[in-house]
């Protein structure tokens, strides 16, 4: 678990920003839910078989003896919401939530045990114009984080009905070559086989390459949306690869799922994931609504795009107190220059000490100019400006007519 540092957050920020400004230009809101849930909720949706049910949970008994779980995710979260609000049933919904989520695995670079997450859950719109709608909102938070080598992989999962068919198929086909599965798989090959296609053991990947393919089972419906969804997506100039053998980590997808990857982070590659997961609701207890929506981690996208962002943070001017006096006029002043020189950034020094001291602290906040005010400004009704990042002239200026100078300066 990550502490984040002063020196980060202005990064952060202006990713959550970004991530604000492009959700609503498509009309999603904002939901808010907490962060422990009873257990049952994550064992039910996301499936007993998972790594993140098996392994991966921050569970525990409360004082009544309840069992809760810190969230590995938000689907659950959001989908039990909405139920129990009766945010679903009849209705469309587009929703967004951003926050901490847990999971007990092996920290390394891009995974840790918490870790942030922007997800979008949507409701109540079943077609392929929705999953494409879903792909363009995040290509353009992409663009807008001048990001622009991430690869679209998708791959539709059918129905649960076409998933079985396929289920016995591969079952057969892992079955004969079972000395060829390591032991994960061999376990998964008895609870859950389609997962042995997600294996992150590169030692498999010949063996899963040649795996019968999901495509070649899907139901007519299924194909007709994949198809759909490729269609909309290549009028919209979207580039993508159909990977056959994404079958993401959770158990509740079906349809369309969709991956952002990039080579840049390792093993840690997926920076976006999502997929429609129409029997979801249903599922855990609501009345059957179409669903969709993705999950982005933080992290993996701060760590891609960090070195193209410059924040800006520094106060633009530290103020320099000088004497006892200058200290209540100063506040007074800096007051008014709060209200009237609009996205003004203005320290005002606290704590008294000699000028060589304030000054000290002036440059190390990184303001561009100091404004001074001492025992000769106060008498003449003035301030000093002194410059700390360029050379120029030291000057001053009548205090009445700051505001309009700081204004100017800003422009
Ligand atoms: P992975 O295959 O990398 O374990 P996942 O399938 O478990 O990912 P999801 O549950 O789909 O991941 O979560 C969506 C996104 O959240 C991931 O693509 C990733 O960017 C991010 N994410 C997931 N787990 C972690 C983690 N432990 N630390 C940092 N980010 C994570
Ligand atoms: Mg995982």
């Amino acid at each position: 678990m990550k502490d984040i540092l002063p020196q980060d957050t202005p990064y952060w920020q202006c990713v959550e920003s970004s991530v604000r400004e492009v959700l609503a230009a498509y009309g999603y809101e904002e939901i808010r839910f907490p962060i422990v849930e009873k257990t049952e909720l994550f064992k039910r949706s996301i499936g007993e078989v998972t790594d993140i049910v098996e392994k991966e949970m921050y569970t525990f008994e409360d004082r009544n003896g309840d069992s809760l779980t810190l969230r590995p995710e938000g689907t659950a979260c959001c989908v039990r919401t909405g139920i129990q609000q009766g945010l679903l049933y009849n209705q469309v919904q587009r929703l967004w939530y951003m926050g901490p989520m847990f999971r007990h695995e092996r920290p390394q670079k891009g995974r840790y045990r918490q870790f942030h997450q922007v997800g979008v859950e949507t409701f109540g719109m079943a077609g392929a114009d929705l999953d494409a709608e879903l792909i363009l909102l995040t290509a353009r938070l992409w663009k807008k984080l001048g990001l622009d080598d991430l690869e679209l992989q998708i791959n539709s999962l059918g129905t649960a009905e076409a998933r079985a068919v396929y289920r016995m198929q591969l079952v057969a086909y892992f079955e004969a070559h079972h000395s060829q599965l390591d032991e994960e798989s061999q376990r998964r090959l008895l609870s859950n086989p389609m997962r042995i296609l997600d294996t992150k053991n590169p030692d498999m990947r010949p063996l899963v390459e040649a795996a019968p393919k999901l495509t070649e089972y899907l139901d007519d419906e299924s194909r007709e949306h994949f198809a759909t969804l490729c269609g909309l997506l290549d009028a919209a100039n979207i580039r993508y690869v159909i990977n056959p053998c994404l079958v993401r980590g959770l158990d509740y997808y079906s349809r369309t799922v969709f991956e952002w990857v990039t080579d840049r982070l390792g093993a840690q590659g997926t920076v976006c994931a999502g997929g429609r997961f129409d029997g979801l609701v249903e599922q855990l207890g609501g009345k059957p609504v179409p669903a969709a929506g993705f999950a982005l981690g933080l992290e993996r996208l701060l760590e891609l795009v960090r070195d193209n962002m410059q924040p800006q943070t520094a106060p633009h001017a530290y103020l320099v107190l000088m004497g006892a006096a200058s200290q209540q006029v100063g506040l007074v002043l800096a007051e008014q220059l709060r209200d009237k020189v609009p996205g003004l950034r203005l320290m005002t020094h606290c704590g008294g000490g000699s000028f060589k001291s304030q000054f000290k602290k002036a440059d190390r906040s990184g303001a561009r100019i100091a404004l001074v005010l001492g025992e000769n400004e106060l008498e003449t009704g003035r301030v000093g400006i002194k410059f700390l990042r360029e050379e120029r002239e030291q000057q001053a200026v009548a205090q009445d007519v700051l505001a309009e100078w700081m204004t100017g300066l800003l422009a």
